[in-house]
């Protein structure tokens, strides 16, 4: 069986130069993690608060900690202290609460608006639609301790290679027509958060410029290993 570290690597030799490698390192341990870190990797993503918590407040203080997944506003406060980027902001609610938890650390953050494009209705994220109110009549501007810095999205779980690529290409369309439309002033507005272990090849291929990797680098999860 390989290593982590090996692993790792097997991944990090597949990704184009300019991609940033987001181990999803949720339901995993401080011990593996810290096999990644030690082959370099620095970026890690969370999907559970007090786990994320946790893991920063024991791990070195270079790691930039990702949360990937959806957010609750009475959450916010307890990752505000560690996270580098909030991935999945579905809501201006949720985006408001960010700014004042920031504020209360006198800190900025960097933000993701997710998209809803896949069919699952169970997925979280603003379709389209939702995603150009809140561009557009949203008071976005004048949250000063955030900085929306791109979209994130998920594609639907399917072996079909051709709705996955389109829908990563909808998503693609969608953040390049904001960008001259809302962010024309702000270079910033440049990052792209889709495909993960089975999909990231399909999501560069279609624009994305961070990939969110767990299951190619660290193994199945094992959900019990954790209560939350
Ligand atoms: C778990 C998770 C991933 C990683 O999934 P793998 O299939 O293990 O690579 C990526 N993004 C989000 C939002 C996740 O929750």
């Amino acid at each position: 069986m390989s290593s982590i570290a090996e692993r790792l690597q097997g991944v990090r030799a597949t990704l184009p130069k300019g991609i940033t490698l987001v181990a999803v390192s949720k339901y995993h341990s401080e011990e593996e993690i810290g096999e990644a870190y030690a082959a370099g990797q620095r970026d890690f993503g969370e999907n559970h608060a007090q786990e994320l918590a946790r893991k920063a407040q024991t791990l070195p203080n270079d790691i930039r900690w990702h949360f990937i997944g959806h957010l609750q506003t009475n959450k916010v406060k307890l990752i505000m202290p560690y996270v580098s980027l909030i991935h999945a902001v579905d809501s201006w609610h949720l985006l408001s609460e960010i700014n004042k938890q920031a504020l209360r650390l006198e800190r900025n953050v960097d933000v993701l608006l997710q998209l809803h494009v896949a069919e699952e209705e169970t997925k979280f994220g603003l379709t389209p639609d939702e995603y150009d109110e809140l561009l557009s009549q949203q008071p976005w501007r004048e949250l000063s301790a955030v900085r929306i810095r791109g979209v994130m999205a998920m594609a639907t779980h399917t072996d079909d290679e051709a709705q996955i690529a389109e829908e990563f290409e909808k998503v693609d369309t969608i953040f390049k027509q904001s960008k001259a439309n809302h962010f024309a002033d702000m270079p910033h507005f440049d990052l792209r958060s889709y495909g993960m272990s089975d999909d990231y090849p399909i999501a560069l291929r279609h624009g994305s410029n961070i990939v969110r990797i767990g299951t190619a680098i660290f193994g199945p999860r094992q959900y019990q290993k954790t209560s939350e």
